[in-house]
């Protein structure tokens, strides 16, 4: 042991144990389907506690196969379309089976992991439509990307900013009614405020341009230096999208930063007609913030930020001290590195996922995902309507379907209903809603991101909301 080190000293025991680690792993994706969402037990924590012992290759893949692979959080199985969770592919075993051995810094410095995510930044350039001048970077998440974006929108009107801080200029945000959380936690997080986040109306479920108008010029007026425009593709609660084309028009005359929030609604650009046409004008964002966890169904987490002006993006993060100093030749060249365009110096390999799904699958298995996603959200649609006791909350626009189960209860009893509902059909793994308020009743909602559900998925998860909801 002391001269391996950490490294095994039986290397043929730990490619045993490899081995039954990536069977059991192709299992729970080949079977998803017969493993739903179950509680947790009750003593989990106990069986998670750190040992103070090593229990070797053996002991490790057992607990693992026995404690918590059981214990996932639903989302693989083809009837789970609670939140927005992506349903992950087999191709992310492969993956990260390579990610994990080239343990890849994804930081800087001149290896292969790093070209391979500026391919699939370019990739995903050319599909939302951005200009060849744009630069993107793999984040976390729409979240994290969210905060990347708004630095630099910052950046372009106050041009110390990084010296001096914002000071007291008074900086506004816009967004539509219905903007995601991750919009608000942004301009808390950069201390721009949420009293400063202003939510304009929505006119037939997109922001009305004539009110941010009047809302902009009303804050010009009182000194404060409104500089971005939020418009979102595929909203969290309904699935809507803003009219891109008006906002960036909008954005032009108001001389306002446009952020898209396309978390999943950005992959409408690969679906068939007439999804496709929801996120059209996308690509004239000054940035997009997306998720490749979500409805491209790569495995958690990757999301990233795409910068219309790479000068931009460079101007908000890079920082090169000494210790960072690139090279023309060596392991320090390699330039440009993913460092200088966000928040993190030492970044995971998120590329790999990516590029293997997108090599394994091909981009068009992906379309016809996205837009069977879209035709089952009608289907589920339809479902609900030929029930007579149920009821939609709103029209289905895109991947997202939110109903009531019982339309002849007053709204409290409606609400006490679908609450109970989703609870029982969690816990019994037949499906899998989450829950939202409309019309002031909180309502079933499923947000299809899931490249394993079918018909008879939908048709079989109708039938036990109309069973519970009755009893
Ligand atoms: C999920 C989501 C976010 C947040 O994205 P994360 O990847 O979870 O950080 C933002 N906006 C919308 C519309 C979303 O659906």
């Amino acid at each position: 042991m002391a001269d391996k080190g950490l490294d095994p000293e039986d290397w043929a025991e730990t490619r045993a144990e490899a081995h039954r680690m990536l069977e059991a792993a192709l299992d729970q994706v080949q079977q998803a389907a017969d493993r739903p969402w179950q509680p947790v037990p009750d003593d989990i924590d106990a069986r998670y506690a750190v040992r103070p012992e090593a229990g070797g290759p053996q002991a490790a893949v057992e607990r693992i196969i026995q404690d918590v692979l059981p214990y996932h959080g639903g989302n693989t199985h083809p009837r789970f379309w609670g939140w927005v969770q992506g349903s992950g592919l087999a191709s992310d075993l492969i993956a990260s089976v390579a990610a994990a051995a080239l343990n890849a810094n994804m930081g800087g410095r001149d290896h292969g992991a790093n070209y391979m995510e500026r391919a699939v930044v370019e990739w995903t350039r050319a599909k939302m439509g951005m200009p060849e001048s744009a630069n993107g970077l793999l984040v976390t998440g729409t979240s994290q990307a969210t905060v990347i974006a708004f630095q630099a929108a910052r950046l372009r009107v106050l041009k110390s900013l990084r010296k001096t801080g914002q000071g007291n200029a008074r900086l506004m945000v816009y967004a539509g009614d219905g903007v995601h959380n991750a919009t608000m936690k942004a301009v808390e997080l950069l201390g721009i405020g949420s009293d400063n986040l202003r939510r304009v109306p929505l006119v037939a479920g997109q922001m009305d341009c004539s009110a941010l108008a009047e809302m902009v010029a009303a804050d010009r007026a009182a000194g404060a230096l409104p500089f971005l425009v939020v418009g979102t593709a595929g909203s969290v609660d309904l699935g809507l999208f803003d009219d891109l084309h008006a906002l960036a028009d909008a954005a032009a005359d108001l001389g306002l930063w446009l952020h898209v929030d396309g978390a999943f609604g950005a992959w409408t650009r690969i679906a068939e007609e007439p999804w496709r046409s929801l996120s059209d004008g996308i690509g004239r964002a000054d940035s997009i913030a997306l998720d490749f966890h979500k409805w491209m169904y790569v495995g958690y987490d990757c999301g990233m930020a795409l910068l219309r002006h790479e000068h931009e993006h460079r101007a908000a993060f890079a920082a090169r001290p000494s210790y960072l100093e690139g090279a023309e030749r060596g392991l320090a060249g390699g330039e440009p590195w993913f460092c200088d365009y966000g928040i993190d110096l030492s970044r995971g390999n998120r590329a790999l996922k990516v590029w293997t799904a997108l090599e394994t699958y091909g981009e068009t298995a992906f379309a016809q995902a996205i837009t069977d996603n879209c035709k089952l959200a009608a289907f589920m649609a339809a479902e609900v309507e030929a029930q007579p006791l149920m009821a939609l909350g709103a029209p289905v626009v895109s991947n997202v379907c939110v109903f009531t189960a019982r339309s002849d209860l007053d709204a409290q009893g409606q609400s006490e209903v679908n609450a109970r509902v989703v609870q029982s059909l969690q816990e019994c793994g037949d499906a899998v809603f989450s829950t939202t308020r409309a019309d002031g009743r909180v309502m079933l909602r499923a947000a299809i991101a899931n490249h394993r559900s079918r018909a008879e998925d939908v048709r079989a998860a109708i039938a036990a909301v109309a069973r519970e909801a009755v009893t």
